[in-house]
């Protein structure tokens, strides 16, 4: 008896191979009907034996390609229609789409294989890409995701890529981005007099020109790199100083698995990362000193060619390690469009590989690690986003604007959390308007109307993206606090929404509900109840405010500041420069003091305390000196770091002054950087254990920017294990501010939830 059924898939189903899939399976079952793309997801209308129906079900999701997330399959009776064979469809637009835009995809093997291949139409042709991998975020202008909606629709298909294109039986079948050396974009190169069009000798001139020393802007899938060879020391140096990046670490764009081992330390999980499907930047212990590549660190970014093009410049004889970093000077979001790149970065490149096919939106590469707590991103970008990080119990849309530094937005579209790429320092004017672009675009994506948004944005009174999301029209406006939204981002990825914890954030910056600068801070409670602040680090006078971020002396000398007398002896014995002395008064003057509770200044100060006296150039860059130095010793001792039970403070002040006489007495700097995160993860455990009593949790969320550093998330686990509490980190998000948006919208969500009831 013939059955007929209609089939709604959800999820990541578009731009990642998913109606061929479906059409090949129909095919094998003897099925017809039809399948086509609607602003869900696929919908799918299917008649013939109920036996061949149930199979067919069944691989919908075990069989999905791989790139495919499916979330849910609802199957609805049908009637029969008499469909004579089974077909694709033209796509449906719909009012409002909630299928999940996939995200762009590093090249497959057998597209490689062709690549390679002298005997393919294809060979050596940097834009090859199929129906499994290649662009999509990066060149998806609106949904459905059919080619019209791309930045390839400039490109008519010749033919043969048509004839492709339309065969079920061809892994081109559907390929949006679908392209060839005959009708397809190229790769030009330029340099001052010269103009290679042709895409072979383009590529293979660029190569030759890193090979001699030279700088090249490359167009990837997000933007534009600055590559040059890592090792060749003038060229690094020469490319720090047009950037105007003096310290901040370059990443590496290594040939292979083979060159990354000998450059980095791979252990199975980074190598699994490293060679996924998104390519991100892997951290990664250095192996091989590269100099002037990444300057007092002992981590190294590494990533794997993850674009046809990529692929060209090693085969065409580049340097096996290549400084890859974003096309941008210092600061400045990575250039994506041609003639910006061509104008921007002129100063700083001695030549420009472009490519013709348009980036429909700029997007970083993305940077994970693997920590003692498994592997998280510090920055969530290409291959990432936007794929949705997490479910929201509510049914109205949020958009959360996130914070300033490292921003993302989150967008929440029928209970699920969609994240943008990282936006960078709202700050810079470019990352504003991308920020003010990545809302606008996401919101017509899934077109939703701003007057049904809840708009969420951070606490701090005087943040570009405050001021912008309070402009927003919008149904509602709420502000979430800073370090708050840091441990609801955790929560909310685990989708933990009654579970009671000890929250911890430890961070460099964030608003508090006080209007003093706060950043270590315990909390207590659940996304569903909410979260209430029951402890800080004791407040220190920090002279100067924000400057005293880029100045960790000046935050030394606000945490000494009570000190008297006796902080400016131990200075004057110490060697400290000028600057200590005028910040301590002003300090104990209260002229141009602000009161923080910040973590991030603590470990600024204890840089700055043993010998990082300087500015900082990054943000962090004192904090992973002092990591740096640390990791170079075993740990001896433990400092007194003091947890005052009844008031929840922790009190920094015996722990600096065990420092000092340590410092005096001549102790080595390593054994007291190493002895100072062990001193924070003990009174981490000392404080959050009593809470955790105190309160009947088991739980405890670590976030905020402080948590990036992989030596004291070592030494808290081992503190931590064995005490029956179970503690969360980040795995979706960033820890970093990059994470903050989610938390907001986490945190809005349950307030809407709290009103329904
Ligand atoms: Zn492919
Ligand atoms: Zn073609
Ligand atoms: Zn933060």
């Amino acid at each position: 008896m013939v059955v007929a059924r209609r089939i709604r898939v959800r999820g990541v189903v578009q731009g990642v191979g998913f109606r061929p899939f479906v059409f090949r399976l129909a095919q094998r079952l003897k099925l017809r009907g039809w399948v086509r793309n609607d602003g869900h997801g696929v919908d799918i209308h299917v008649e013939g034996e109920q036996q061949a129906f149930d199979a067919f079900v069944a691989a919908l999701a075990n069989q999905a390609p791989a790139a495919a997330r499916v979330t849910d399959v609802a199957v609805e009776e049908a009637d029969v229609e008499g469909w004579p064979h089974f077909a694709i469809q033209e796509s449906l637009s719909h009012t409002r789409p909630t299928v999940w835009l996939p995200a762009d995809t590093a090249v497959c093997d057998d597209c490689l294989e062709e690549l390679f291949d002298p005997y393919d139409r294809r060979y050596l042709y940097p834009y090859i890409n199929c129906t499994v991998c290649g662009p999509r975020y990066t060149v998806m202008e609106r949904l459905p995701y059919d080619r019209p909606n791309t930045t390839m629709k400039q490109w008519p298909m010749c033919p043969a890529c048509e004839q492709e294109y339309r065969d079920a039986a061809n892994r081109r079948f559907h390929a949006q981005p679908n392209a060839c050396p005959a009708c397809g974009p190229r790769y030009v190169l330029h340099r001052q007099g010269e103009k290679v069009e042709d895409n072979v000798k383009a590529v293979a001139r660029a190569a030759r020109l890193l090979k001699d020393g030279l700088i090249v802007a490359v167009k990837g899938l997000g933007g534009y790199h600055l590559a040059c060879d890592a090792a060749n020391a003038v060229a690094v140096r020469r490319l720090r100083q047009r950037k105007g990046r003096p310290d901040k670490p370059f990443a590496v764009m290594v040939k292979d698995v083979e060159t990354a081992r000998r450059v980095v330390e791979l252990a199975a999980e980074e190598e699994r990362l490293l060679t996924s499907p998104a390519r991100p930047i892997v951290l990664a212990r250095a192996r091989r000193v590269l100099p002037g590549v990444a300057p007092d660190n002992g981590d190294l970014g590494v990533m794997l060619p993850s674009t046809p093009l990529q692929h060209l410049l090693f085969y065409h004889g580049a340097p096996p390690v290549l400084v890859m970093t974003s096309g941008n000077r210092s600061g400045e979001p990575i250039a994506y469009e041609d003639e910006d790149a061509l104008m921007r970065l002129a100063d700083v490149c001695d030549a420009w590989l472009l490519g013709e096919r348009p980036i429909a939106r700029r997007v970083d590469d993305s940077v994970c690690r693997v920590t003692v707590f498994g592997s998280t991103f510090l920055r969530r970008a290409r291959g990432a986003a936007p794929l949705p990080v997490a479910e929201l119990p509510t049914a109205q849309p949020i958009l959360a604007v996130g914070a300033d530094l490292k921003n993302t937005v989150t967008l929440v579209v029928d209970g699920r959390a969609v994240m943008s790429q990282h936006l960078g320092d709202l700050e810079q004017y470019e990352a504003f308007v991308a920020f003010a672009q990545t809302v606008q675009d996401l919101l017509a994506m899934y077109r939703v109307p701003q007057e049904e948004l809840t708009v969420v944005v951070d606490g701090h009174p005087d943040f570009h993206s405050v001021r912008f999301g309070r402009q927003l029209t919008a149904r509602r406006h709420m502000a979430v606090q800073h370090h708050q939204a840091h441990v609801a981002a955790v929560l909310a990825e685990r989708h933990a929404w009654q579970r009671r914890v000890v929250g911890v954030a430890f961070d460099g910056t964030g608003y508090g509900d006080d209007g003093s600068i706060w950043g270590g801070e315990w909390f207590v409670g659940s996304l569903r109840e909410g979260l209430t602040r029951c402890g800080h680090l004791r407040p220190a006078l920090l002279p100067g405010g924000d400057a005293a971020a880029k100045m960790p002396l000046q935050a030394l000398a606000g945490f000494l500041a009570e000190g008297g007398a006796w902080a400016k002896e131990a200075g004057r014995r110490l060697g400290f420069p000028e600057r200590f002395f005028i910040a301590l008064s002003m300090a104990e003057k209260r002229i141009r003091t602000f009161p923080t509770t910040s973590m991030g200044r603590l470990f600024d100060a204890a840089a700055a305390l043993l010998g990082f006296t300087g500015p900082i150039t990054f943000e962090g860059q004192a904090a992973i000196w002092l990591e740096h130095r640390a990791r170079l010793e075993r740990p001896r001792k433990v400092y007194p770091f003091p947890w005052d039970e009844e008031r929840g403070v922790l009190d920094y002040r015996p722990l600096l002054m065990a420092m000092i006489e340590d410092r005096l007495k001549g102790e080595a700097v390593e054994v007291m950087a190493r002895a100072f995160h062990r001193s924070v993860a003990e009174a981490l455990f000392q404080s959050v254990r009593r809470l955790c009593a105190a309160h009947g949790v088991d739980t405890l969320v670590l976030s905020g920017g402080v948590f990036q550093n992989a030596l004291l998330l070592s030494d808290v686990r081992e503190r931590f294990a064995d005490s029956g509490i179970d503690v969360w980190l980040p795995r979706q998000v960033p820890v970093n501010d990059g994470g903050v948006s989610l938390g907001q919208a986490a945190i809005a969500a349950a307030h809407l939830a709290r009103e329904v009831q």
